[in-house]
């Protein structure tokens, strides 16, 4: 049998867009991947479905597999002929015991690879708004380990070296070790007033951070229950202008907002907000079935020439439209002369995706506006098709019938409550995790409510705010029993962005 190798990978600091494109294509083509606790979710699910996943995280305290267990893992894999992925937090060299892990490859002659990945000493002083290194202020970092047995007498590390470099200090796994850190180096020299910092889980959304001089860190960040992973930066760097932490001065920083969106629709949302800085807590509580075809809708499809008019009121409702179209061979010539309206920038981009620019778009997002805006087009005694979901709102058809035209209504998938909600997200969001939770339509709320169970809901009254899309979505949480305290002004995923960004700036 031909025998694997192993790919030592570093993973990153945390934040999942920080791992290298090298260490996600060695990922890509693992059959095996040996990872430790740091490294998230996110970047192991960019793994092949495939591939055997194999958790060797230590948990400080706790050690979970031995060094020589880990070693004897990926000599075992690699031999069995396998492609092993061993992806460690930030870089596999830096306090990650990558070059033991090496060394034991190389005297078992198993063939490696090592890429180097983005150190968390560097990236989440950086994500903090410290630069390592400055002009004037620190021309050396130095990355020390913090966790050394504090009953120890003596520190293997020279602190009145440390002390005497001028640069910055950068402590990795020091943060219960921080009194006596503190306390060394202020008996090798470096002053009591040297800025300091302790930033926990950096570059993600739940960083936090402190500043402190160097004789008040060590209390301070037990008052500020800083726990592993955080790292320590001692030096001036610490002390430049907090303005610099540009990253947890962002406008949802902190916050925990629950998308409720359909998956295949969610990420514009997801990502808005996730760039603003809130963790996005997915929990989606609808999906979409397509429907079987039938004798009557297969016959609307054959003659979509009679219609004057096509209405489209969501992405969803084009794609399943055009689908349907392509099943039964047809083109888009088979719309011949009909007009197309849709509501809503998603709706027209859906669209303009398969070259039709919509004839008529409401400036306000709702089938209300369209009704009142599309009554001097031409509409009276015409022949309107509406393509849409077996439960969608009376009120667009009998608005559009009240104009004057023939309305046919085309069912082509149906909305249910999602039938198996990431467990999860699930928990989280009974247990009040959410701070602000997000409804785009009426059928996410309606989908919501089923899941969490009233139960739940009663017990998160004070904790959670629920925010909605507009007036239609507001009426179906105020039915449900849920107060609306962020509405949209303008009916889109960026409009309740921004109405959430306003409601976050208000508390
Ligand atoms: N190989 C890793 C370090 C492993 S040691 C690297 O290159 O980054 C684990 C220590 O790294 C933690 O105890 C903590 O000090 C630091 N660390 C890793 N990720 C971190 C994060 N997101 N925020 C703060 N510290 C982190």
């Amino acid at each position: 049998m031909p025998i694997g190798r192993v790919i030592l990978a570093g993973a990153g600091p945390g934040d999942p867009r920080l791992i290298t494109t090298g260490a996600l294509d060695a990922l890509a083509s693992a059959e095996v991947v040996v990872y430790d606790r740091l490294v998230s979710p996110a970047i192991l699910a960019k793994a092949p479905e495939r591939a055997e996943m194999i958790d060797v995280g230590k948990v400080p305290g706790s050690q979970k597999a031995t060094q020589a267990l880990i070693n004897e893992v990926l000599i075992a894999k690699a031999k069995a002929g396998k492609v092993v992925v061993r992806l460690k937090g930030g870089d596999p060299y830096v306090f990650g015991r990558g070059g033991e892990e090496a060394l034991a490859l190389l005297d078992a002659g198993v063939p490696f690879e090592v890429i180097p990945g983005v150190t968390a000493g560097v990236a989440v002083s950086a994500s903090a708004g410290i630069p390592v290194t400055h002009r004037g202020l620190a021309s050396c970092v130095t990355f020390i380990t913090g966790h050394e047995d504090p009953t120890k007498p003596e520190s293997d590390l020279n602190y009145s070296a440390l002390a005497a470099t001028g640069g910055t200090l950068v402590f990795y796994m020091g943060v219960r070790q921080l009194g006596s850190i503190a306390s060394r180096l202020m008996a090798a020299g470096l002053s009591g007033e040297t800025p300091a910092a302790c930033i926990q889980s950096g570059t993600t959304p739940s960083q936090r951070s402190i500043r402190e001089t160097l004789a008040d860190l060590a209390q301070k960040a037990a008052d500020a229950h800083m726990e592993p992973p955080a790292i320590t930066v001692v030096g001036a760097v610490a002390g430049l202008p907090g303005a610099l932490n540009v990253f947890e001065a962002r406008p949802l920083f902190g916050r925990r907002i629950v998308n409720t969106r359909p998956e295949g629709q969610a990420v514009a949302l997801a990502e808005s907000l996730g760039e603003l800085g809130a963790e996005v807590i997915s929990l989606p509580t609808i999906e979409t079935r397509r429907l079987p075809r039938s004798a009557e809708a297969d016959g609307v499809f054959q003659s979509l020439g009679r219609y004057h008019w096509l209405i489209f009121t969501s992405p969803t409702a084009v794609e399943f439209f055009f689908e349907r179209m392509a099943e039964l061979s047809l083109d888009a010539r088979a719309l011949q002369t009909a007009r197309v309206a849709c509501i809503g920038p998603a709706t027209s981009d859906a669209l303009s995706k398969r070259s039709i620019l919509p004839d008529f778009r409401p400036a306000h997002f709702d089938g209300e506006s369209l009704v009142q805006e599309i009554a001097p087009c031409d509409i009276r005694g015409r022949k309107v098709l509406l393509p849409r979901s077996d439960i969608a709102r009376k009120e667009l058809r009998e608005g559009l019938e009240r104009l004057g035209a023939e309305v046919t209504d085309l069912a082509l998938y149906r909305t249910i409550t999602h039938a198996e909600p990431p467990a999860e997200a699930l928990r989280r969001v009974r247990r009040g995790d959410g701070d602000i939770v997000t409804f785009t339509s009426s059928s996410t709320v309606e989908g919501f409510v089923e899941i969490v169970g009233r139960e739940a809901l009663d017990g998160l009254k004070d904790k959670v705010s629920y925010a909605s899309i507009g007036p239609v979505t507001s009426a179906t949480m105020r039915l449900l029993g849920l107060d609306v305290s962020v509405e949209a002004k303008e009916h889109t995923a960026a409009g309740l962005v921004q109405a959430i960004v306003d409601f976050a700036a208000r508390r």
